[in-house]
């Protein structure tokens, strides 16, 4: 039996279909009732004699996760092995960009690389702030840029930020990512892709989650639960990651320990004050911060 490596490119609950080395596609069902893969997993697979059905016998480690709590307490996963995480905020809905932050420091979590995407520039009026804002996240690290995905203005920029990284699209609902996606793919034939429902019978179910390829030789991971993705953050150190310049800053504060609340001495708190730290962010982290707080004493 010839057993091969694969990858996860579409879901259906337990149905999957498999991308194979050589680029052909398989559908496939998984072996016993513990595996569960996700949309980005590589799997090992093996092909049932007689059968045009692949089996997944096992999923190779995972290099990172978005998961979230379901209603029943327990984790589950979205997706697996993302490798750019774009944050989508728009001229409408108003931009949070509290929610922007939070979203940033679920990708430093993930220890994945993120992007800032502003959607809906034609109905932009002109906003300084919102200058501002990007400003400060390019300042930090983060690749940002403006887009429409009505006029297709600024497509071909987030094209190259995608080409040959797994992506997803995360963002308030309403930001657009829907639309980007659907402006990146040309369309939303892809998006309706079919998987079969069991072998021999011909049915076919629309999938839930899926892998989409994009003319640049990126990969978009799309599913209703990856866009409504809500990140939830259970400690201190978790929150505190995701501020890279307050972390880098904190280097110099007096206590290894400061959390740059009250603290004396505190090297984070100074560079907000030397502007060399945006306000708006250390306000976000210490939002976030607080919310974790108040977790952290119920539980
Ligand atoms: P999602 O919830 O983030 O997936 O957002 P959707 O893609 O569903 O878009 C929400 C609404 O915004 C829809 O009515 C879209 O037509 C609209 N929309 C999306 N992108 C743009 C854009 O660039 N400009 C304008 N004017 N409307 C947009
Ligand atoms: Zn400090």
């Amino acid at each position: 039996m010839s057993q091969a490596s694969a990858l996860v490119v579409a879901t259906f609950s337990r149905r999957m279909r498999l991308r194979q080395a050589d680029g052909i596609e398989v559908d496939a069902r998984i072996k016993g009732k513990l595996l569960r893969p996700v949309c980005g997993d590589k799997v090992i697979a093996e092909p049932i004699p007689g059968e045009s059905d692949w089996l997944i016998t096992d999923i190779c480690t995972r290099h990172n996760v978005l998961d979230r709590p379901n209603l029943r307490g327990k984790t589950e996963i979205l997706a697996a092995n993302v490798e750019l995480l774009v944050v989508v905020a728009a001229a409408s809905p108003r931009p949070d960009w509290f929610i922007v932050d939070r979203y940033l420091s679920a990708a430093a979590g993930m220890q994945v690389p993120a992007a800032v995407v502003f959607n809906k520039t034609d109905l932009e009026k002109q906003d300084a702030s919102t200058d501002t804002e990007l400003q400060d996240y390019s300042r930090i690290g983060y690749p940002t840029l403006r887009c429409s995905a009505l006029s297709g203005a600024g497509i071909d920029a987030l094209q190259e930020i995608l080409a040959g990284r797994i992506a997803i699209f995360v963002g308030q609902s309403g930001v657009g990512k829907s639309s980007i996606i659907n402006r990146l793919i040309g369309g939303e034939q892809q998006r309706t892709a079919t998987i079969s429902n069991k072998t021999g019978e011909g049915r076919h179910t629309t999938v839930n989650s899926m892998m989409l390829t994009l003319p640049c030789g990126g990969e978009v991971i799309d599913s209703p639960g990856v866009r409504d993705y809500a990140p939830a953050f259970e400690s201190a150190s978790e929150v505190m990651r995701g501020f890279r310049e307050i972390e880098q800053a904190s280097q110099n504060c007096r206590f290894a320990n400061c959390r740059h609340l009250r603290e004396p001495g505190c090297a984070a708190k100074d560079a907000v004050n030397h502007d060399a730290i945006s306000p708006r962010r250390f306000e976000s982290y210490r939002r976030l911060l607080a919310l974790t707080e108040k977790l952290d004493k119920r539980t």
